[in-house]
């Protein structure tokens, strides 16, 4: 065990770094473990320290930028004077130009409002202004915006500079260690298990950036841009571009020295590598109608790079589910730009001083926030941030209430409820179904769709073994929109859970889910009952957990259990309402209200469900989510009665977001007994 310092940060790209020299100027001992100094999207990014042409919306977002942009010159100025080395900061300003068909563009005019009220400028140019501005510009330009205060920096020469920066000051940098896993026990990081044996400090802060959701379930994902580079010919006149111009879809960022960049591309292709044809030409296509005279520099570099990115596109920082562990990550396209603000408030943080803005960027915004009293807390259960994502929401399909419902009743109704979240990722369908017991593929296939479930669980164990109705499970079902919950059945022991549970991030990958981190956790060593074994469950579930996956525990109706596996990290818990398969319903009603009265995490009714009304039961009684195998692949009609799980499970969440009348001891009238007519 390496017992090192104050603080170990996790990453070493440019907010590991930053956050380290920080907390160093402050007196603390920190300690870096870095994969890979040059796998940092940092090294990729075009340095644009752009909150203003970004069209970032007034709110705690534009707060952050605004604040980290004042704090850049003090900033580049410590380190330069530290360092001795340059980081090309350039407050140059930044012009957005705009084409006459986008000129009706509401974000643009929305730009003068949103200058006004954060007290920063911005100024439009007509189109005579911006072609007299700067020179060269596509003659389809016919106007724009001119941010003067949106500056820009070398990106890489920053990131060495911080790195030199950090060797300097003391901080101990270990390049090439792979941290594995984050080992908890009762909300504390009691170490990290790395590729060289195990470390330990006080406190940890996570900066793993767009690798972030292997190490804990957050929903970072990487986005991945290509970029590129061209040098602009010499000329005795000087630079041709000494501004940054910031198009739709591609801005054009010119260097002191000559190289100008060209970025960039927005794609959600997993870690897939390499720069592609399609991508470059797109890239060339609309730099070189924004400014023309590009089509004849000299081709000097092609890249790409990965983007840390949320569902909202706002980082997460601040305070995690562990009491010492801190996380600043997901800084998506402006981890440049938020990264002296970023340390700023990671390093108040550990000192126990949080700045307030801290709390409009907490992990706990992707995580459902349960109603205690369901009507009253209806609107606050709604977070636009989780509606609002379209990264991670599935298609709503299938929705009673599209069917059911007036148009504004529906409206009113819809906005009643919030996604159902699970590690960070967002579902309107609070219906999970299986792919086992049914008598086709077709009827299966039909089934899922009617149910309108956007989760599938599927046993690992009888894929990889072909048994019947899991041979051709990847064309079975559209894998684009179905989010596969890989299970552990047939498992009797936590390390056979654990070694299928692998095997089943693996086949999700293979169907394309490359960031599916889920696992339902199935030990069940009984099988007369398929009783699970809650010890094995238990230290499955821990050491899946320090994985970074995502579990979904199948467990008794213990909640006291429930809770040892929230406090582990589970994502959920889901507890049986009677034994797998047995169509008995919900034996076990008391002890359900108790798990879903204490937990922060989703509770997911499992197994035993017979028929809507019991569906519709356990959702009455504030389940968040319900499994429901059997009861539809063997009914008589699987089809049909998919369809009226799935209307069951809607109905219940609505009747119990509207709040049920208590049950009286007597009658009590439903016309008014005043105002009746006597004689
Ligand atoms: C094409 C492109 C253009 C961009 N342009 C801009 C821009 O103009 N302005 C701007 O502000 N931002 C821009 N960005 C965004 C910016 O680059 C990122 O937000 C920022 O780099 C994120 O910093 P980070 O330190 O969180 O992550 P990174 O810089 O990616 O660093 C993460 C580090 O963590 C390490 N790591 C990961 N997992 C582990 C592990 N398990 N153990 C140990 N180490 C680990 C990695 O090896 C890596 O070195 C751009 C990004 C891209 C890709």
């Amino acid at each position: 065990m390496n017992t090192t310092s104050d603080v170990l940060i996790i990453g070493g790209g440019i907010v590991g770094l930053a956050i380290a020299i920080e907390l160093k100027l402050r007196g603390a001992t920190v300690t870096i473990l870095s994969r890979d100094f040059k796998q940092a999207a940092a090294h990729a990014a075009a340095g644009m320290l752009a909150p203003q042409a970004e069209g970032i919306p007034l709110g705690p977002m534009l707060e952050l930028c605004l604040r980290s942009r004042q704090l850049y010159p003090n900033w580049i100025r410590k380190l330069e004077e530290l360092t001795g080395a340059s980081t090309g900061y350039w407050p140059c300003g930044i012009l957005a130009p705009v084409y006459a068909a986008e000129a009706e563009r509401t974000d643009l005019r929305e730009a003068a409002a949103i200058a006004r009220a954060s007290g920063t400028e911005a100024q439009w140019l007509d189109q005579a202004v911006i072609h007299q501005y700067q020179a060269g510009l596509g003659s389809d330009v016919m106007g724009g915006w001119w941010f003067p205060e949106d500056a820009q920096v070398d990106n890489r020469a920053l990131t060495q500079t911080l790195w030199i920066a950090a060797q300097t000051l003391g901080v101990s940098i270990q390049d090439g260690v792979s941290v594995q896993a984050i080992q908890q026990q009762q909300r504390q990081v009691v170490s990290v298990q790395t590729s060289v044996g195990d470390w330990q400090a006080k406190h940890y802060v996570l900066a793993t950036g767009a690798w972030s959701n292997e190490l804990l379930p957050i929903p970072v994902q990487p986005r991945k841009g290509q970029m590129l580079a061209v040098q602009s010919p010499d000329s005795a006149a000087g630079l041709p571009l000494r501004r940054v111009l910031f198009g739709s879809d591609l801005y054009i960022v010119p260097r002191q020295d000559g190289r100008i960049i060209i970025g960039a591309t927005s794609e959600e292709v997993g870690f897939t590598p390499n720069n592609t044809p399609a991508g470059v030409q797109e890239l060339l296509a609309r730099a070189i109608r924004l400014y023309p005279a590009l089509q004849d520099f000299a081709l000097q570099e092609l890249w790409w790079g990965f983007r840390p990115a949320t569902p909202d596109e706002l980082p997460i920082l601040g305070a995690s589910a562990c009491t010492n562990l801190l996380l600043a990550t997901g800084h998506y396209r402006n981890g440049i730009l938020l990264a002296p603000i970023t340390a700023q408030l990671i390093a108040d943080a550990i000192a126990q001083q949080p700045d307030p803005l801290l709390e409009h960027f907490s992990w706990q915004r992707f995580h459902q926030t349960k109603p205690s009293t369901p009507p009253a807390s209806l609107a606050a259960s709604s977070t636009p941030a989780a509606l609002s994502s379209s990264t991670h929401v599935l298609p709503r399909s299938n929705s009673v209430l599209t069917h059911a419902v007036p148009a504004l009743a529906q409206a009113d109704i819809t906005t009643l409820d919030s996604p159902l979240v699970i590690a960070g990722r967002s579902f309107h369908s609070r219906l999970m179904t299986g792919t086992g017991k049914y008598r086709s593929i077709a009827d299966m296939q039909q089934s899922v769709v009617a149910s309108g479930c956007e989760i599938v669980t599927v046993a690992v164990r009888r894929v990889q073994t072909k048994a019947p109705g899991h041979e051709g499970l990847a064309e079975a079902l559209d894998w684009s929109k179905i989010w596969m919950l890989p299970n552990t059945a047939g498992c009797k022991t936590a390390e056979e859970a654990i070694r299928v549970a692998r095997l089943g991030r693996e086949m999700a990958k293979l169907l394309g889910q490359e960031d599916n981190n889920f696992v339902k956790l199935e030990v069940i060593p009984d099988t007369k009952y398929l009783l699970p074994d809650p010890i094995g469950t238990l230290e499955a579930a821990e050491q899946l957990v320090k994985e970074g996956f995502a579990v979904l525990p199948y467990i008794n109706a213990d909640p006291l259990l429930a809770k040892r596996l929230e406090e582990v990290g589970c994502a959920t818990v889901m507890p049986l309402g009677s034994p797998i398969g047995s169509g008995q319903g919900i034996k076990n009603a008391a002890n359900i209200q108790i798990i879903i009265e204490n937990a922060q995490v989703p509770v997911v009714v499992d197994a035993g469900l017979g028929a809507p009304s019991e569906a519709a039961q356990a959702m009455e009684m504030g389940a968040s989510a319900l499994l429901i195998n059997t009861a539809i692949a063997e009914a008589q009609n699987p089809v049909a009665m998919a369809r009226a799980m799935g209307l069951a499970a809607e109905a219940g969440r609505l009747a119990y977001l509207a709040g049920r009348i208590p049950v009286k001891s007597h009658a009590s009238a439903s016309s008014p007994l005043t105002g009746t007519i006597t004689q």
